[in-house]
């Protein structure tokens, strides 16, 4: 099994397809939306990740570049400004892959990237506004 994260971008043309169904039905690729900006008539971009045999990851991908839609490999941008972080903890709160964490021995902020799913909320929940998140 291969795993892919990707952001898709709709053109307004695309936008109301279901293209993650058909990943699913037509490809038999488990499609998990991490994140998407999506508004009917308007350009859309949505983080996917991908998981199932990497030729039929391949293969949809590539049905899906033929709809029009524009491919890109995810890029990590998780950015964590922790000079000045005072380990107060509340970005962990909300963060539900434990992705970031506050604990012994030193009781400062640790950020996993390999766990982070950039679902942003985390940017929200600080109130020094140190985390940023984009995709
Ligand atoms: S973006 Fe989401 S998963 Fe990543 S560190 Fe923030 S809350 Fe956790
Ligand atoms: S919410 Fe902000 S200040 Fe608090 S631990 Fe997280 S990054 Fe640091």
């Amino acid at each position: 099994m291969a795993k892919k994260r990707l952001v898709l971008t709709f053109p307004p043309e695309v936008v109301e397809r279901p293209v993650v169904a058909m990943m699913v039905r037509d490809y038999d690729v488990i499609t998990n939306i991490l994140r998407a900006e999506i508004s009917e008539g308007e350009i859309g971009r949505m983080l996917v990740e991908l998981e199932g045999p990497a030729a039929r990851i391949k293969a949809g991908v590539r049905h899906l570049q033929e709809l029009g839609v524009q491919v890109e490999d995810a890029i990590r941008d998780i950015e964590l400004d922790d000079r000045l972080c005072i380990s107060c903890g509340a970005c962990t709160a909300v963060c539900q892959p434990r992705a970031l964490k506050v604990g012994a021995p030193d009781w400062e902020l640790v950020l996993d990237r390999d766990r982070c799913i950039l679902c942003g909320f985390c940017v929200d929940a600080c109130p020094l506004q140190l985390i940023k998140v984009k995709f």
